[in-house]
């Protein structure tokens, strides 16, 4: 049995692990989005780099009799809500992480407030994002990675 499994490239070149995406071509790749799509903040699970993607960043690799961590229920994405340098800024504030789904605990290497954040990682009315000790999950915590890109979310 093939199993897909889907990751994003961080700038380090570590790959990072993402649930596979809801909208798919026939033959199993991301379905194409339009370029104006937005992009969404990821953590990277190695050196805790959180920059910015967009779903065509998307790689799918092929395995034989290995599912996924995400098919295998072993780890969920989730979504984070983080601070801006914008001033009472309302604009969205979302990263994405990877947590272990039995004990909730992060698969990034690295505490939260140590975590580092690129250049593109920000917010939606364009500021820079870091993490602060009020910064939380969003809830509900699992998030759909298609809803991630999507336009209207
Ligand atoms: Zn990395
Ligand atoms: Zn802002």
């Amino acid at each position: 049995m093939i199993y897909y499994h889907y990751f994003l490239q961080c700038p380090n070149s570590h790959y990072i692990p993402v649930p596979p995406p809801i909208l798919l071509e026939t033959d199993g790749s991301p379905r194409k989005i339009p370029k104006e799509n937005r992009k969404a903040a990821f953590v990277c699970p190695y050196r805790a780099l959180v920059s910015a993607y967009s779903a065509q960043d998307i790689v799918r690799h092929q395995e034989t009799g290995k599912e996924s961590l995400f098919e295998a229920n072993v780890c969920h994405l989730v979504a984070i809500q983080v601070e801006c340098d914008g001033k009472n800024c309302e604009a969205p504030k979302v990263i994405h992480a990877t947590q272990d789904a039995g004990k909730g605990t992060w698969n990034v290497r690295v505490a939260p407030k140590k975590w580092m954040f690129s250049d593109s990682a920000r917010c939606g009315a364009g500021h820079k994002l870091h993490y602060e000790e009020r910064s939380g999950l969003l809830l509900p915590a699992v998030v759909d990675l298609s809803l991630s890109f999507s336009v209207n979310s």
